[in-house]
């Protein structure tokens, strides 16, 4: 059955520039220029195959508005916000850790963030059951004072705070299955029971330090932050677990409003950054799930926000697998990659990454 489905995008999300870089380390020195990582590629592509498939045509188009200063600090301290819109209207800089941009993109990540802003509120006004923001810069890493891995604002946080302060849900979740670890929606909702935040990613990976099981919350917010940090290899089975037995379950028992999911597609076995092997099949999968539960907790009500995917043949067919089960439209087109990448070895759950499942299953009796 199709589902009505939004799709949040705009050209200048491929204006972002992260400058020349060697992968993500800046060139200059020794590092010879190249293409940042991060750059407009994957997500340009991911909505051209959506075009050519023909599913775009079917989804509601949602236009993306900048947002404003007081819902950017929400979450973020007005001298950070300053010293992003100062270095943007020069010439550009650092946001902070490895997070470089050119001129206008502080206006760029206003817009994205609004991007996230104009899903959640088609979604929350039944426009549309369930949306995907294809924004850029990405968000999940960025802290109050400062950016961090390619993202300068917390997109996802931003869109959970107005969810709450503006829309007055009582309860929204964060499901991040990008394969860095959410650490920016983490810190924003840690000391928060009314935001449940999920963050399913390769084991201490990025930000160094960040993502351990053991760090489930603090004070009221204890026990309703969830990490399930696994380990570098880990595929299809694997991911497939996690969502079943953890994912699930957790917003079974929270019960959100709203389900925002932090959707990077670099755990995909092909990406440069990532040392995981998911496929467009894993993520079909998880979304599926996800889909299911939001039908029983929620009227449905998912929207997802873009983050990280750095493999640029990869990237499209993972999303458009993700748009299929979100919009119960199939297009028929086949991911090419599909049968290589199930048939690596491992993709199969294994014992070293069951272990970590069932200890984050443990985890679930905090939530209360
Ligand atoms: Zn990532």
């Amino acid at each position: 059955m199709a589902v009505k489905t939004g799709f949040v995008f705009h050209e200048r999300y491929l204006w972002h520039d992260t400058r020349s870089a060697g992968g993500f380390i800046p060139a200059g020195g020794m590092v010879e220029p190249d293409r940042h990582a991060e750059n407009p590629d994957t997500k340009r592509r991911f909505r051209n195959l959506l075009a050519v498939s023909g599913l775009l045509e079917k989804l509601v188009e949602i236009a993306p508005r900048m947002a404003t200063e007081d819902e950017i600090l929400r979450v973020h301290g007005r001298e950070y916000l300053e010293r992003v819109k100062k270095l943007s209207a020069e010439n550009g800089g650092d946001a902070g850790v490895l997070t470089p941009f050119g001129p206008g993109s502080y206006e760029i990540a206003l817009l994205a963030a609004g991007g996230a802003l104009a899903a959640v509120d088609a979604v929350l006004d039944a426009r549309v059951q369930t949306a995907y923001a294809l924004i850029r810069p990405p968000g999940h890493h960025a802290e109050a004072d400062q950016g961090m891995g390619f993202c300068i604002f917390s997109n996802a946080a931003i869109a959970v705070h107005h969810a709450r302060a503006v829309r007055g849900l009582a309860r929204v979740a964060i499901v991040d299955w990008d394969v860095h670890h959410g650490n920016g929606s983490e810190t924003a909702f840690y000391r928060d029971p009314s935001v449940l935040t999920i963050s399913v990613h390769q084991d201490n990976y990025f930000p160094a330090g960040r993502g351990a099981l053991e760090d489930g919350g603090e004070g009221a917010g204890s026990g309703y932050n969830l990490n399930v940090p696994l380990p570098p290899g880990s595929g299809h089975g694997a991911y497939e677990a996690v969502f079943a037995r953890v994912v699930a379950p957790a917003l079974r028992r929270f019960r959100p409003e709203l389900i925002l999911v932090a959707s990077g597609f670099d755990g995909g076995a092909m990406d440069p950054l990532g040392r995981m092997l998911a496929t467009s099949a894993t993520y079909r999968s998880l979304t599926r799930t996800l889909v299911e539960v939001a039908r029983d907790v929620c009227a449905g009500r998912i929207v997802l926000t873009h983050e990280g995917g750095y493999s640029t043949a990869h990237v499209p067919f993972c999303g458009l697998a993700v748009m299929e089960e979100l919009s119960g439209i199939s297009t028929g087109v086949v991911d090419p990659f599909l049968e290589f990448f199930m048939a690596i070895g491992g993709q199969a759950l294994q014992p070293h990454q069951e272990a970590v499942i069932r200890a984050a299953e443990k985890r679930l009796d905090f939530l209360h």
